[in-house]
């Protein structure tokens, strides 16, 4: 978990992958919910930050300091709670733009917006 919190306090988004059943645990942990084992590999899914894809699923109708908050699926079937900074609705394509640890609560962000300008046949 430390190194997932130190990952992402750099912006950087990463998963937990069971090494003995190849799950992608989520959310983080250190022991693999299917299998028991904890020899767990942490993976950087952002190199580059427009690699992490996925979908709108629900959109929150309120704007909270300059923003909507969506729960987002991602390609790899991980789903978290994201703010999007355009008008993206349910069903829509979204890449995430960044992500971090709030400074203040303490708490992890991920912030997306609209894939419109991406010409995949999704
Ligand atoms: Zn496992």
């Amino acid at each position: 978990m430390e190194i997932f919190f130190d990952a992402l306090s750099r912006g950087i988004f990463t998963i937990a992958r069971c090494r003995s059943c190849s799950l992608i645990i989520w959310p983080p942990n250190p022991v693999c919910r299917r299998c028991l084992s904890s020899d767990i590999e942490w993976v950087e899914m952002n190199p580059s930050m427009d690699e992490i894809k996925g979908k709108a699923i629900a959109v929150a109708d309120s704007y909270i300091r300059d923003a909507r908050f969506a729960f987002i699926e991602l390609e790899n079937g991980i789903r978290l709670l994201g703010r999007i900074l355009d008008d993206a609705g349910v069903g829509s394509q979204v890449v995430m733009v960044g992500c971090g640890i709030d400074s203040s609560s303490k708490k992890p962000y991920y912030i997306f917006k609209s894939l419109s300008d991406c010409t995949s046949n999704v």
